[in-house]
């Protein structure tokens, strides 16, 4: 078996990526960084995010496990004092995975013949660098709402507890392979009105936003960022394709987020 280690490039992932390297060789592991069967971030759920993106071409063969320098995360299985465990894991190893939705987002920006595709594994947002945001929203290719405020955010199911939160959307389960929309500070009045809600889509819906006012935007996916390019617009759907984790052990999905945003303090 081939194993890539990525780290997020702070000391203690560095030297946590260390002993693991030499555990791993001990084991007789071969470490190849260019064509691995497994890939181990070792970092946060943020270095995760990087590492798929680096290994993006190889997202049909790949699995990725991720270590934790700190917290127990939503990627990540792992934390830095368990690398023996992982390695014996890693020895009895049967092929063992699970697969979570990626988003496929194409923006066309003026001048280009081409959509540019994007994949996303948390979410992918849209928004205007100044003033107010002005789009209509189709869903499946009808026409839904006229959006007026910040932006907007489209998030995978494993994204849900991520950005999408934060403006107020609902944590979705990753066993359901659905996109959602949430809203940014949208404008809502007398005048303006929209759906004032996130949106969660069935699996084969798309979502296309067509900026009304031109201008200059900031597009992200992921950690990547835009700015400044005039988008005539996104469409944003499910990819064919999925991550895929190598899964040793199962931590339920109510626990994780019951850990990263109650903790144990709040228990009745
Ligand atoms: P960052 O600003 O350095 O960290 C963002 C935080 O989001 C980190 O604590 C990270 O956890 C956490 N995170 C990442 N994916 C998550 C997930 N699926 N569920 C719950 N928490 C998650 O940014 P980054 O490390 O480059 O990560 C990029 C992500 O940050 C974006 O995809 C976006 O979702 C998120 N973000 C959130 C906000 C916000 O909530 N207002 C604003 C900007 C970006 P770790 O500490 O384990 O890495």
């Amino acid at each position: 078996m081939k194993i890539a280690l990525y780290h997020s490039g702070q000391d203690h992932s560095l030297d946590v990526a260390n002993d693991l390297k030499q555990l791993l060789l001990n084991e007789n592991f071969e470490i190849d960084d260019v064509d691995p069967d497994i890939v181990i971030t070792i970092g946060g759920d943020g270095t995760l995010l990087s590492a798929v993106h680096k290994y993006r071409a190889l997202m049909n063969k790949v699995r990725f496990v991720g270590v934790h320098t700190g917290h127990l995360g939503f990627y990540t299985d792992w934390r830095d004092y368990e690398l023996e465990k992982l390695v014996a894991a890693l020895k009895e190893d049967h092929g063992e995975e699970v697969g979570y939705p990626l988003l496929e987002i194409a923006v066309q920006y003026e001048g280009e013949k081409k959509p540019v595709i994007y994949n996303a594994v948390n979410e992918s947002t849209l928004k205007k660098i100044s003033g107010t945001l002005v789009a209509d929203v189709y869903i499946g290719g009808v026409l839904f709402e006229r959006f007026r405020g910040d932006g907007l955010c489209v998030s995978t199911p494993t994204g849900s507890t991520a950005y999408n939160r934060s403006v107020g959307g609902a944590i979705v389960h990753p066993r359901l392979k659905v996109l959602q929309m949430a809203e940014i500070a949208s404008i809502n009045n007398r005048v303006f009105r929209t759906v004032g809600a996130s949106l969660i889509l069935a699996p084969n819906e798309k979502i296309t936003i067509i900026p009304v006012a031109q201008g200059t935007f900031n597009f992200t996916s992921d950690r990547e960022d835009t700015v400044g390019r005039v988008i005539k617009q996104v469409e944003y759907r499910i990819a064919k394709e999925e991550v895929h984790f190598a899964k040793y052990r199962h931590t339920g999905f109510w626990n994780r987020v019951q850990n990263a945003f109650i903790g144990k303090d709040n228990e009745v």
